[in-house]
């Protein structure tokens, strides 16, 4: 584990903290702290992982299920919360419930049920995020998500999920628009949800291109990759 790469990751964690703090405290003066940095870590071998978790970071994001339920048996002995924010198939939900603390893109009735069903397995809670699909009516930017008028029904069925805890919304502004205006949006559908579930108050929003926007929007959990552990080896 090289002190170099420590140190480098080190200095970029330090300095996204203060641009989540001052964003927070530049829009309603609410703590940074209140914002949940999750580092994804999707693409990363498992030695920076031990680096971030030495340097205090307690929430991974990983967006494939291979990946991350590797890097979660290899890793079971660092004190972390997995979270999953890729694409949820419904035939990978169940197992994905077997590691992850959080899921941030469930898109659908069908992975829903998967998911409780998986969690029932594992006798563990599992947070759930909806994903909401922020392209502009009639626009579709394949970036994922439910579409806004199926939140209701989908909440619903989570809400009935004995091991599964509505968390709130999540979503990925689309390219080719300000990152804020697609913020609102998502947070007038957080506004809504809440209405209906009190306690579903979280947005997850924002990544290392716009993280700050999506703070002064709003957003309880931001997910930020190459901002902290720089450009990403290979796709993902
Ligand atoms: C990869 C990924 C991120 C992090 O992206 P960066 O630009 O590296 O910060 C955030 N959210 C999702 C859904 C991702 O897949």
């Amino acid at each position: 584990m090289s002190d170099q790469r420590r140190d480098t990751i080190a200095a970029n964690l330090v300095a996204v903290r203060a641009r989540v703090e001052a964003a927070a405290a530049s829009s309603d003066g609410r703590p940074g702290s209140g914002v949940t940095l999750v580092v994804v870590t999707k693409t990363w071998p498992a030695s920076d992982l031990r680096i971030l978790s030495d340097l205090g970071v307690r929430d991974f994001g990983e967006n494939r299920h291979q990946e991350a339920a590797e890097k979660a048996a290899n890793l079971a002995d660092l004190d972390v919360r997995w979270h999953f924010i890729g694409q949820v198939q419904s035939n990978k939900a169940s197992r994905i419930a077997g590691y992850a603390a959080a899921v941030h893109s469930v898109d659908s009735v069908r992975v829903a049920r998967r998911l409780d069903a998986g969690a029932q397995q594992g006798s563990r809670m599992v947070d759930c995020f909806i994903q909401v699909s922020l392209d502009p009516a009639g626009a579709s930017s394949g970036r994922g998500g439910a579409a806004v008028e199926t939140v209701p029904e989908i909440a619903d069925v989570i809400a009935g999920c004995r091991l599964l805890r509505l968390a709130g919304v999540m979503g990925v502004a689309p390219l080719g628009e300000e990152a804020s205006a697609a913020y609102d949006r998502l947070v007038a559908v957080s506004r809504q949800l809440e209405l209906e579930h009190p306690l579903a108050r979280g947005i997850s929003a924002g990544m290392s291109g716009d993280f700050e926007a999506a703070v002064r929007a709003g957003a309880t959990h931001v997910r930020v990759g190459s901002a902290v552990l720089g450009r990403r080896p290979s796709l993902g």
